[in-house]
């Protein structure tokens, strides 16, 4: 059996067999908490920080849920009002707040290697689980996603995923191309504009294109990214109309996929730049079963790092 992990910061050379316990644990729990209405005592007496240096709805609330639903405490640490604010630094606040007897620190930050740091400095005895680092990592979104596929499409080697729009930028890009990889995904296509595409080096067993009729054609799942301005230098961006002609998800593409392909989406979603409201309300969305699966990923990930 692969090791029990203490800290989650990567999905990436994770083995698969790490991969599917959690995944196979989210759905045990999933049951067990009869999906949410009632709580286990699997993490009494344990301690969670949420630790956000960015902004967070879904991710936040999730790991909180999550940590309860499990009997542990929570701290949501508000940055706003914290010392971080009065320029604290990052290794002092920890050290400050794990004076306090931390068990676990979920950290979002913008800064691509963080949660590996706060692996370094952290006492030992805390886990550290990334909730999303600058554009290298979310893994339990990767999780959550490879969960939602599994449970509408279990048969791996046969599917074509495409992941559509700002990968260069995308953290979850990054987390579900190393999950879907791992876990025996058929093909996977990216698809974007060049300035927001990854290097073909990147990930040379993905299929890169810049047509996305081309992409979409047979797909059996389609993940939709958000423009991330807030992590783009100076890039020369179609205005938001021509983006949505050439990238954007519409009844007319989603028709050429495969039929019952899956509609995706992290959040937060734009309306009518990357996904057509129709679409992210349609049918074929599991945009909303993604958000619940997080909670259930993030039990199974607090309590494979933190279950005595
Ligand atoms: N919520 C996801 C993230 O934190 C996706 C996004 O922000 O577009 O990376």
């Amino acid at each position: 059996m692969s090791p029990r992990l203490r800290h989650l910061t990567t999905l990436e050379h994770l083995p698969r067999e790490t991969i599917e316990r959690l995944l196979d644990r989210a759905e045990a729990l999933r049951d067990a908490c009869a999906h949410g209405t009632r709580k286990l005592d699997v993490l009494a007496g344990r301690t969670v920080l949420n630790l956000f240096f960015e902004p967070s709805t879904r991710t936040r609330t999730s790991f909180e849920l999550a940590a309860r639903r499990l009997g542990a405490d929570v701290i949501n640490f508000d940055i706003g009002f914290s010392s971080t604010s009065k320029g604290e630094e990052l290794f002092d606040t920890l050290h400050t707040l794990e004076a306090m007897h931390l068990d676990a620190i979920i950290v979002r930050h913008k800064h691509s290697g963080t949660p590996d740091e706060l692996v370094r400095h952290a006492m030992s005895g805390v886990s550290v689980i990334n909730a999303g680092d600058g554009n290298r990592a979310h893994p339990t979104q990767g999780l959550l996603d490879a969960l939602t596929i599994r449970q509408h499409r279990p048969d791996f080697d046969n599917l074509t995923v495409v992941i559509c729009g700002d990968i260069r930028h995308s953290r979850v890009a990054r987390s579900d191309i190393h999950a879907f990889s791992t876990l025996g995904i058929k093909q996977i296509r990216l698809c974007g504009p060049t300035p927001l595409m990854p290097t073909a080096e990147e990930f040379p067993h993905c299929r890169h294109y810049d047509d996305f009729d081309a992409a979409i054609d047979g797909a059996d799942a389609v993940i939709m990214l958000r423009l991330q301005k807030e992590r783009m230098a100076s890039i020369d961006l179609p205005d938001e109309a021509a983006y949505f002609a050439h990238y954007g998800l519409d009844q007319r593409r989603l028709a050429r996929a495969a039929k019952g392909c899956l509609v995706m989406h992290p959040g937060p979603i734009n309306r009518g730049i990357e996904i057509a409201p129709d679409v992210a309300d349609g049918a074929q969305s599991r945009i909303l079963e993604q958000v619940g699966n997080g909670v259930f990923v993030r039990m199974a990930v607090l309590n494979e790092v933190l279950a005595r």
